[in-house]
């Protein structure tokens, strides 16, 4: 796979080693708009890659590089996600513009991609993560509709657990307790909730902790705490 170069100037130099990646969606009204934005200087945004709706891939920053796209954000112990991640924007209007199913063209284009990447940095599959999951009281991207299964199958993303599910019981502090321990910031308690609620159980978003929530986090936590493979 080749991407197309369309560099971006938005970038600096990365201050950590590659160990994530974001996966995002555009977000804007059609792939011009959203792929000018990500190398207008004054925009101050980019990403290393981004994956048509027809499956083109374009290249605007170097890997090795910082790109920024992750803004404020948190996963697990990092916090400068931009240093430690590469960024790929999967275009979709999203929920402002007319969030719609992720044709399979493009699918296909962002597991090849991701695959690629997951096998040249050694990357962990609970470490391939949305924006939402990193900045949860911010973001919605790529959103309910980004098909994590069809990546999980393909071991490019933890799958959600469906065997030997039990509840735990854990009271809301557990509950929250257990979530940070699993990546998420949890400052913001709803949206968290909801951001681990669109990744992992996305037919029901409702920010509620109920026992489907805790038995799906509980298999996520165990028996590896951070999907080392
Ligand atoms: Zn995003």
């Amino acid at each position: 796979m080749t991407p197309i170069e369309a560099p971006s100037p938005n970038f600096d130099d990365r201050a950590l080693p590659i160990t994530m990646i974001v996966l995002h969606y555009t977000g804007m009204v059609d792939a011009e708009s959203a792929i000018a934005r990500l190398r207008d200087p004054e925009a101050k945004v980019s990403s290393h890659y981004v994956v048509a709706e027809d499956g083109t891939v374009l290249r605007l920053v170097p890997d090795d590089k910082r790109a920024w796209h992750a803004g404020r954000s948190h996963w697990r112990d990092v916090t400068d996600v931009n240093s430690a991640s590469i960024g790929i924007e999967i275009v979709n209007p999203g929920h402002e513009f007319g969030y719609r199913p992720f044709p399979d063209e493009q699918i296909d284009a962002v597991i090849r991609l991701v695959h690629d990447l997951k096998d040249r940095y050694e990357i962990t599959r609970g470490n391939i993560v949305g924006h939402s999951d990193i900045a949860p009281a911010r973001k919605r991207d790529p959103g309910e509709l980004f098909p994590w299964g069809k990546l999980a199958r393909l071991r490019l993303a933890l799958p959600r657990p469906t065997k030997n599910l039990m509840d735990p019981m854990w009271s809301e502090a557990g509950f929250l307790l257990a979530l940070e321990r699993f990546g998420y910031d949890v400052t913001d308690k709803m949206a968290a909730i909801v951001a681990f609620q669109r990744r992992f159980r996305p037919e029901l978003i409702d920010g509620e902790i109920d026992a489907e929530c805790r038995m799906i986090l509980l298999a996520l936590l165990l028996p590896k705490p951070q999907g080392d493979d």
